[in-house]
C-alpha cells in the first residue's frame, strides 16, 4: 500500500515539533498532526525549563564537572532505581546533546539563570528567555521552514495497522498512511476518567482537582497506542502542586510563614520545602494539611508575597465567608478544622519555641518562623491537587519504540513526551524534568522512526 507520508506525528508540541523537524532533517516527509486549532499544547503554556547535565551554559556558568554520568546516578537514587534505567539512561545521555541543538536554532538560555531546580546540589534546570512559549515558536518556524505539513483540528482518533505494522492514522474518517508514527499527543490532565483510572493519588481529591495543561490533554495516545497492543507504565505517578483552592491560579507554594500539620496535628516538613516532593510528603500524612498561622502574621502577610490566595486582604475575606477556619483559641481552631487537638498545641508550642530561638529546631525552614500566639487564629485547608504533568503512559525502549505485549517494538510506533510513562519515578527530578526530557525523546523518536521509515520503503538499508 502506498503511503502519504514517511512519518505521522500526532501532536505538536515539544515533543512533536522536535521529532518532525528531526525527521524531515533524517530524510523523511513529514505531517504533524494537531488536535487544536494552535501548535504548542501544554509546551505553549509552560516555563519549558530543561534539565540536562554538561551543558555548554552550566560550563559558562562556571559548572564544569557536571555529567551525564552524574545526572543518572542521581536520578536512579532519587527514584530509588524504580525506573526502567535504559531509558533515563538515554534522557541523561542525550539531554546535553538535544540541548545543544536547541541553541543552535536560536533558543536563549542564559549562564546566570540556570539553577538548582530540584532536590539535588547541581545547578541543572535551564529555564528559555521567553519560556515554553518562545521555544514551541522557534521550533514550529523550523517546521515551517522545511515545509513540514502540519494540520490543525486534525485529531488522530485510530492508528492503521497492517501485517502487525502501524502503517497510518484514522482522523475520524480521513486515513493518512505512512512507514512510521510517533505519538506525541501530551498527558491526560483533562481527561478525569484517566485521572481516576491512571492516578488514584489524585482523583482523592476529588473536585478540588484541576489541570494546568493544554485543552487537548485528554490522553489520546494511551488509547491509541493500547489499540496497538502497547504497554503502559508509571502508574499514579505524575506531578501535584499544592493549592488552597479559592481559585484557578497557579501558586505552586505556600507561604513560608505558616505552619503546614496534618489532621494528626504534626507538622510534617519544612513549608519552604521544593515543591517536587510535596504532594509525596501529603501523601504520608493524609492527602490533606493546614496552613496554620495567627493574626499578627496574617497582618504582616504582604511583606512576604506568595500569590493572590496568601494576601492580608484575601485571607480576611475568606476567613469571613467561612472558607477557612478562624477562631479565637487553638482548642476551636482544632475543632472546627478537624485536626487532633492535644499534638497541634504540642506543635505550636515547639514551634514558637524554634521562632523565639530564631532557628527551626525541627524541619529547618530557613524563612518565616513567625509564632503563632495572637488570636483570632487561622487554618487554612491545603491540597497537592493542581495537576502539572501525568506520568502514566506509553512504554517506551530508550530509542523511543513502543513497547509491545511480547516485550518487543510494536512495528513502527514511536512515543515521546507526555504520553510516555516509562520515563518518570515517584519523585520528580525537578524544573525542566519534564519539558527537557519531551524535547530529548521527541528528537530521538524523529530520528528514529525516520530510519525505520525509509528502511521498510528499501530507501536505506
Ligand atoms: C503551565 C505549565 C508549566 C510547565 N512548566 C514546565 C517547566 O518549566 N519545565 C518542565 O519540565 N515541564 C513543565 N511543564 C510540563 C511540560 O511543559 C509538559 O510535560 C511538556 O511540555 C509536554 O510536552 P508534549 O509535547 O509531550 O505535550 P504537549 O505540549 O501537551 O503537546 C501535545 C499536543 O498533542 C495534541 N493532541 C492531543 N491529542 C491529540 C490527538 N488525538 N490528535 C492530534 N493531536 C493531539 C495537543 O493538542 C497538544 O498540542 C509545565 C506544564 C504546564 C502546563
Amino acid at each position: 500500500m502506498s503511503r502519504d507520508y514517511d512519518v505521522i506525528v500526532i501532536g505538536s508540541g515539544a515533543a512533536g515539533l522536535a521529532a518532525a523537524v528531526t525527521a524531515h532533517d533524517a530524510g523523511a516527509s513529514v505531517i504533524v498532526l494537531e488536535a487544536d486549532n494552535i501548535v504548542g499544547g501544554s509546551s505553549r503554556l509552560s516555563g519549558g525549563h530543561f534539565y540536562a547535565a554538561g551543558t555548554s551554559i552550566q560550563r559558562e556558568a562556571g559548572i564544569t564537572d557536571d555529567s551525564a554520568e552524574d545526572m543518572f546516578s542521581y536520578y536512579m537514587t532519587l527514584n530509588q532505581w524504580l525506573v526502567e534505567p535504559a531509558v533515563a539512561r538515554a534522557y541523561c545521555d542525550n539531554a546535553a546533546p538535544t540541548f545543544e541543538w536547541m541553541r543552535s536554532l536560536g533558543v536563549q538560555y542564559l549562564p546566570e539563570r540556570v539553577y538548582i531546580s530540584g532536590i539535588d546540589t547541581v545547578p541543572r534546570g535551564h529555564p528559555p528567555e521567553g519560556e515554553g512559549l518562545a521555544v514551541v515558536k522557534i521550533l514550529d518556524a523550523e517546521r515551517i521552514e522545511r515545509d513540514i505539513d502540519l494540520a490543525l483540528m486534525t485529531r488522530a482518533t485510530g492508528l492503521i495497522e497492517e501485517n502487525g505494522e502501524v502503517v497510518g492514522v484514522t482522523a475520524g474518517d480521513q486515513e493518512v498512511r505512512a512507514g512510521a508514527v510517533i505519538i506525541a499527543s501530551g498527558g491526560f490532565g483533562h481527561n478525569p476518567e484517566f485521572v481516576e483510572k491512571y492516578w488514584p493519588d489524585a482523583h482523592e481529591h476529588g473536585d478540588r482537582v484541576w489541570a494546568i495543561s493544554g485543552p487537548k490533554a485528554m490522553g489520546d495516545g494511551i488509547t491509541l497506542g493500547e489499540q496497538a497492543g502497547a504497554t503502559s507504565a508509571g502508574f499514579n505517578r505524575g506531578l501535584l502542586l499544592l493549592t488552597p483552592g479559592f481559585n484557578r491560579d497557579l501558586e505552586v507554594a505556600v507561604p513560608p510563614w505558616c505552619i503546614l500539620v496534618s489532621r494528626e496535628g504534626r507538622r510534617f516538613t519544612a513549608e519552604t520545602a521544593p515543591y517536587t516532593v510535596m504532594a509525596g510528603l501529603f501523601k504520608r500524612n493524609g492527602f490533606v494539611a493546614y496552613a496554620v498561622f495567627d493574626e499578627e502574621t496574617r497582618k504582616q502577610a504582604d511583606d512576604m508575597p506568595v500569590g493572590p490566595s496568601w494576601t492580608s486582604e484575601a485571607l480576611l475575606n475568606y476567613a469571613e465567608q467561612g472558607r477557612i477556619f478562624r477562631s479565637e483559641s487553638l482548642e476551636d481552631l482544632a475543632e472546627q478544622a478537624k485536626i487532633n487537638v492535644a499534638p497541634l498545641l504540642g506543635t505550636v508550642e515547639k514551634y514558637n519555641e524554634s521562632c523565639a530561638d530564631g532557628v527551626d529546631h525541627d524541619y529547618f525552614k530557613p524563612i518565616g518562623l513567625s509564632p503563632i500566639k495572637t488570636p483570632p487564629y487561622y487554618a487554612v485547608e491545603v491540597r497537592p491537587s493542581v495537576i502539572a504533568w501525568t506520568g502514566y503512559g506509553l512504554r517506551i525502549g530508550p530509542e523511543t519504540n513502543v513497547v509491545g505485549k511480547d516485550e518487543r517494538p510494536v512495528q513502527g510506533l514511536f512515543a515521546a513526551g507526555e504520553t510516555v510513562g516509562t520515563l518518570h519515578g515517584d519523585r520528580y527530578i525537578g524544573g525542566g524534568g519534564s519539558f527537557g526530557p519531551a524535547l530529548t525523546f521527541g528528537r530521538i523518536s524523529g530520528r528514529e522512526a525516520a530510519r525505520h521509515a525509509l528502511e521498510t520503503a528499501g530507501l536505506i538499508e
